[in-house]
């Protein structure tokens, strides 16, 4: 059975659009005020002067964790590099001369350019020689070159409840 749908009435001062027109100046008149005089009651964070709080396990910049005695946990074995789907990656391969692992890495860099940050890398390394848990998720250069990070900085990396 069909329904009829009842319409209010419009007078000639609703048709007009004037109410809801005057309605809407109010509302921005009064988001304009609560902005000028009472800032810090605004649901926004003024980034970057203050930064939100970011959540333990939020993926950020990568480093390379270290043995007890300071050498590079990673056994260069390129796990990280073939599970990364932005292929930016670079491990080379040397021989090892302490004994214990066969290979360590010569070079190991990655480009941040390219890191989608999906963490892939850290979920393939079979020794949990990368992490992603620095805490640094915002960082900024004045060149390409300078998101090209190397094993040394890596290896600098510390974990954010420590270096944050
Ligand atoms: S976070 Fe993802 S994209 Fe970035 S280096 Fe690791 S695997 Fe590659
Ligand atoms: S970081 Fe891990 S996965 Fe990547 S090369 Fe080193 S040991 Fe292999």
């Amino acid at each position: 059975m069909p329904r009829i749908v009842q319409h209010p009435k419009r007078t000639l001062w609703v048709q007009s659009y004037c109410p809801e027109a005057i309605r809407g100046l109010f509302t921005t008149l009064k988001h304009f005020l609560r902005g000028l005089l009472r800032y810090e009651t605004l649901p926004t964070i003024p980034y970057p002067d203050i930064k939100p709080p970011i959540p333990p396990n939020y993926r950020g910049k990568h480093r390379l964790l270290k043995r007890a005695d300071g050498t590079p946990r990673c056994v260069a074995c390129g796990m990280c590099a073939a599970a990364c789907p932005a292929k930016c990656i670079r491990v080379d391969a040397k021989e090892s001369q302490d004994g214990l692992v066969e290979k360590m890495a010569a070079r190991f860099e990655i480009d941040h350019l390219a890191c989608v940050f999906c963490g892939l890398c850290v979920e393939a390394c079979p020794v949990d020689a990368i992490r992603m848990d620095t805490g640094i998720t915002s960082f900024v250069h004045s060149s390409r070159e300078e998101f090209l990070v190397n094993m040394e900085e890596l290896l600098e990396g510390k974990p954010a409840t420590v270096a944050n």
